[in-house]
C-alpha cells in the first residue's frame, strides 16, 4: 500500500489497516482497487450504501442535476431539490404508513441527528437524563457518545456530557430476555436516580454493538412503558433504517410510532452525507435558528434521496427481496453454527452477523475473507462478530458468491 497513508494520515484511521488496498472505482456490489482487483463489498459503508455503489438510476439524476448547475450548497435556503425531497418523503414514506412527522435537517451525519434529538427531548420535557442501552452506538460527538454503551468508542473523551443511564438491551443475558420489571421499579423509585428521564434512545437492531436484534414485542413493551411514564422515545434508525431490516423503518414491525426518529447513512441513497431528524408534530418546539449549521441538508443528496425513494419505495419489492435474501444468509449462518461450536447466528433482514466466543476468530475470518476478495467488517464490544451487510440491491449470484467465501473463510480459520 502507498506509504503516504502511513506517513501522513493520522493514527485515528482504522479501515485501511484492516483492508490494505487503495480503492479507486466502485460499482454496484463491488469496490475496485487501483490495480483493478474487484472486491465484493458486504460492508456497504456500514449501511450507507443500501442501493449499491454508483447506482445507475441515482447517478443519472445526479449528473443531470450537476449538468444544469443545480444548487449544490444552499445553506438553509428553500430549494427545489429540497422541496421535491420533502414532498416525496411525505408521499412515499410518511403518508402510506400513517406517520405524522416534521422533518429537521440537523447537520450532515448520523451523529448530528442524535445530537439534535437529545437536545430536543431535553427542551420538550425540561428534564435532563436519558436512558440508553447496553452495547448501543449512537455516534462520535459528545452527546451521542454519552448514550453509547461502549467505553472504547469514547476514546479519551472522558465524562459523558449527557446524564445517561444504560439499561439492559433485549437479549443482553445470553438469550434470557430481560423484562421491564427492573426498569419499572427503577423508574418508580425516587432514590434510584432514574426517575423522570427525558427519553429513551434505542436501536431496534444494534449494528455496531454486535448485530443484536431486539424482538418487536420487546420494542413495543418499551414503547408502552415510555407512554405510561411520560418518557419520549427516540429510535436511532441511522444504520438500520432505509430498508436494512426489510421495511423502510426498522420499527415498523413493532407497530409503534416513536416520538423522534434519527435517519442518515442510506437516506441520501448515493453515499453522500445527509441526515434527518423526524419529530412528531406536537414535539416540534424548536425556535428558529436554535439548531443550525452550514451543512444542514445537501442538495445533490436531496436529488439522489428523492430518486431512491421513488425507485425503491413506491412498492414493497425491495422490502420483500431484502427479507428473502436475509433469510438465505440466515440459512448459511445456521449451517455454520451447526458445524462450529460456539458460533452464533445473529440479526434479521440484511443486517446479519456471525458471532464467536473468541474475538480473534472474527478478525481472522474478516482477514481470510479479504484475502478471498470479500469485504466484511467486524462489530460488537470486542469485535467478536463478523457483520454481513451487502447492499440491498445485491444480486442472488453475488450473494451466493459472498456466502461461499464466508463459508470458506470460516472453514480456513476453524477447521
Ligand atoms: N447511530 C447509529 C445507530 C450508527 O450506526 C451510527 C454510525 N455507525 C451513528 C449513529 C453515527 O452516524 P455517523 O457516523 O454518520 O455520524
Amino acid at each position: 500500500m502507498n506509504n503516504i497513508f502511513e506517513s501522513l494520515e493520522s493514527e485515528v484511521r482504522s479501515y485501511c489497516r484492516t483492508w490494505p488496498a487503495v480503492f479507486d472505482v466502485a460499482k454496484g456490489s463491488y469496490l475496485y482497487a487501483e490495480d483493478g482487483t474487484a472486491y465484493l463489498d458486504f460492508f456497504a459503508g456500514a449501511g450507507a450504501l443500501n442501493y449499491g455503489h454508483n447506482n445507475p438510476v441515482l447517478k443519472r439524476k445526479l449528473l443531470e442535476y450537476l449538468e444544469r448547475d443545480g444548487v449544490t450548497h444552499g445553506l438553509d435556503q428553500a430549494t427545489k431539490a429540497k422541496r421535491e425531497f420533502l414532498e416525496t418523503l411525505d408521499e412515499k414514506l410518511l403518508k402510506p404508513r400513517g406517520l405524522d412527522y416534521k422533518v429537521q435537517f440537523p447537520g450532515p451525519t448520523g451523529t448530528n441527528s442524535v445530537e439534535s434529538a437529545l437536545k430536543l427531548v431535553r427542551k420538550i420535557t425540561g428534564r435532563e437524563s436519558i436512558i440508553s442501552f447496553t452495547n448501543a452506538f449512537h455516534g462520535m460527538t459528545l452527546g451521542s457518545l454519552s448514550v453509547t454503551g461502549n467505553s472504547m468508542k469514547r476514546g479519551g473523551a472522558g465524562i459523558p456530557l449527557v446524564h445517561a443511564t444504560p439499561m439492559p438491551y433485549d437479549d443482553y443475558f445470553d438469550g434470557q430476555v430481560p423484562d421491564f420489571l427492573y426498569f419499572e421499579r427503577m423508574l418508580e423509585d425516587s432514590g434510584s436516580g432514574l426517575n423522570e428521564p427525558a427519553a429513551v434512545i434505542v436501536e431496534t437492531l444494534q449494528g455496531e454493538g454486535g448485530i443484536n436484534s431486539s424482538r418487536p414485542e420487546w420494542l413495543r413493551g418499551l414503547y408502552e412503558l415510555c407512554q405510561k411514564h411520560g418518557i419520549l422515545m427516540i429510535v436511532d434508525d441511522v444504520q438500520m433504517g432505509c430498508g436494512r431490516t426489510g421495511p423502510f423503518f426498522s420499527f415498523e414491525e413493532a407497530g409503534i410510532q416513536p416520538d423522534i426518529v434519527c435517519l442518515s447513512k442510506s437516506i441520501g441513497g448515493y453515499g453522500m452525507p445527509l441526515a434527518l431528524t423526524l419529530i412528531k408534530s406536537e414535539h416540534d418546539v424548536w425556535d428558529p435558528g436554535e439548531h443550525n449549521g452550514t451543512f444542514r441538508g445537501n442538495n445533490p443528496a436531496f436529488v439522489t434521496a428523492t430518486e431512491a425513494l421513488k425507485e425503491y419505495w413506491s412498492d414493497d419489492r425491495l422490502e420483500k427481496s431484502t427479507i428473502a435474501k436475509g433469510e438465505r444468509v440466515g440459512e448459511v449462518l445456521d449451517e455454520l453454527v451447526a458445524k462450529y461450536d460456539g458460533a452464533l447466528a445473529k440479526g434479521r433482514g440484511l443486517a446479519r452477523g456471525l458471532g464467536f466466543e473468541d474475538p480473534e476468530i472474527a478478525g481472522k475470518v474478516s482477514k481470510a475473507a479479504f484475502d478471498r476478495k470479500l469485504i466484511l467488517e467486524t462489530s460488537g464490544p470486542d469485535s467478536e462478530v463478523i457483520k454481513i451487510m451487502p447492499p440491498l440491491t445485491v444480486s442472488d449470484e453475488e450473494l451466493e458468491q459472498g456466502l461461499q467465501i464466508i463459508r470458506e473463510s470460516v472453514h480456513s480459520v476453524l477447521a
